[in-house]
């Protein structure tokens, strides 16, 4: 096949990206913006030996479940693959997903993959976004900054008003931020020629505090007149903290290491299944806050507590699996590589006066491959392992430095199938997948999450 032929194809299964599949003169199409049941002609892109990339020229059958997009740029967007594919059948396609990673790379057939548990209304629930701010033509010759989300594999910038998976006020502050760029003269950043001062623009919500942060992140070590941002922004409702994160590396790295309060705190709180978390603007907290929660009471359930365990919780963030699990143990070791992140995690602990949980700074598959957590704190004997890794999963030197240290039961929370498929695989055969509960944190996206309990195999311990 060659570049710009135009081929028909009728659309199979989505990639793990949510891209269409389908299969045509001997080759394998993945076609992008098109859906489970479309018949499409669509134009090569890139060809490949036996594959090849391409995009929708013409929809000939849409697929019965193809629906009208709420988001006037769901197309150009890079974030929203599956916005035009009916939500009940997101789920399903979701659930087919994990069952095939399982089988395919897990070498599982036979694991119960459960209904996705999705969402009621599957918008406006992220609670962080991380907008690009770039130089556009403004139509009279001259540049403004905008702000967006970059075209899906590319860093061409779409703007965006209102993106409709983040909360509305996000829309009002972007305005006014760029107003505030404008009046000051602060230019935008160039990723080309890495000049200009602003990167991105990094807003978080507490879904139940309703408290906001907003952060630019600069090119620089000043923003110009801070005061008018300041003055800018303070007024919208929840306004609690406005800080300014420096990163003057080229590259695609969106966070710098320096982070300065130019208003309030360098934090905000937020609340899930009753403790409070302060989060600051470079630790992890799950996007979906509503989903979060479903996720947590998976675990619990996976976890099948009896009420005295000692419990490692490691890619532990801010603590929030941790500090669920607390109260309901007898004590909780939490491992996170993003110090900022352990800060948090502690004064979470005291906060919420659970003093049975600490938190220590490093690599998990440094500390727990060491034994030790820090110099004067060799790691105990845990009844229960809860990893939550980052889409790459666990490094295999921890998964057998945790196989090593013969934990009664695992519990794995993932949000990459096919890494938590392949490091089951090597948890086998001393411990045993019990089921995959795959948990929808991010409707109209192809991504998923999953809990997956897994119990020491009798006999081989
Ligand atoms: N369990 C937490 C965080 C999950 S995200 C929650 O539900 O909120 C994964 C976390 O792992 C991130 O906080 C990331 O900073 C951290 N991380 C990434 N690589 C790590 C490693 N090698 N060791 C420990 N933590 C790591």
């Amino acid at each position: 096949m060659n570049k710009n032929e135009l081929v028909r194809v009728t659309i199979e299964d989505f990639t793990k990206s949510g891209e269409g599949i389908g299969h045509a003169n001997g080759y394998t199409l993945f076609v992008k913006d098109a859906l489970i049941g479309d018949t499409v002609l669509a134009r090569i892109t890139k060809s490949k030996k036996g594959y090849a990339y391409a995009r929708v020229e013409t929809i000939e059958t849409s697929s019965p479940f193809r629906v009208k997009a709420q988001c006037p740029e769901a197309r150009r967007c890079g974030g929203c693959t599956l916005q035009e594919y009916d939500y009940a059948k997101q789920l399903e396609w979701k659930r087919a997903y994990v069952e095939s990673v399982m089988r395919r790379i897990g070498g599982f057939p036979e694991l119960e993959v459960r209904p996705v548990l999705g969402m009621n209304y599957p918008f406006r629930y992220r609670n962080k976004a991380q907008y690009p701010i770039a130089e556009v033509r403004d139509g009279r010759g001259g540049n403004r900054a905008a702000a967006g989300f970059y075209a899906g594999r590319t860093h061409y910038l779409i703007e965006i008003e209102d993106c409709l998976l983040s909360p509305e006020t996000d829309g009002e502050i972007l305005r006014r931020f760029l107003l505030y760029m404008k009046n000051q003269h602060v230019p935008a950043y160039n990723e080309e020629t890495h000049t200009g001062l602003v990167r991105h623009l990094l807003i978080r919500h507490g879904a139940v505090t309703g408290e906001i942060l907003v952060c630019p992140v600069i090119n620089g070590k000043v923003l110009p007149s801070p005061e008018k941002l300041i003055r800018a922004l303070r007024d919208i409702p929840g306004m609690k903290s406005i800080c300014v994160n420096i990163n003057t590396r080229p590259g695609n790295v969106i966070l710098g290491d320096r982070t300065f309060p130019l208003y309030g705190k360098a934090w905000i709180t937020d609340n899930l299944l009753g403790h409070t978390f302060r989060i600051s603007p470079r630790s992890f907290y799950q996007v979906n806050h509503a989903q979060a929660e479903v996720l947590y009471r998976e675990a619990l359930a996976a976890a099948d507590l009896r009420g005295n365990e000692t419990v490692f919780d490691l890619y532990c963030g801010i603590g929030t699996i941790a500090l669920t699990f607390a109260p309901l143990v007898k004590e909780v070791y939490g491992v996170e590589i993003v110090p900022d992140a352990v800060a948090d995690a502690r004064m979470n602990a005291k906060e919420n006066g659970l003093l049975n949980a600490q938190f220590y700074a490093g690599a998990a598959e440094d500390l727990v491959v060491s034994g030790s957590f820090s110099e004067h704190v060799p790691c105990p004997h845990p009844d229960i392992v809860i990893l939550d890794p980052p889409r790459k999963g666990c490094a295999s030197s921890l998964i057998e430095a945790v196989r090593s240290l013969d934990p009664g039961r695992i519990v794995y929370v993932s949000c990459d199938p096919a890494t938590l498929a392949r490091d089951l695989r090597l948890f086998a055969p001393s411990y045993r997948p019990l089921y995959a509960q795959p948990v929808d944190m991010f409707p109209q996206g192809p991504h998923i999450e999953c809990v997956v309990p897994l119990e020491r195999s009798n006999g081989t311990h």
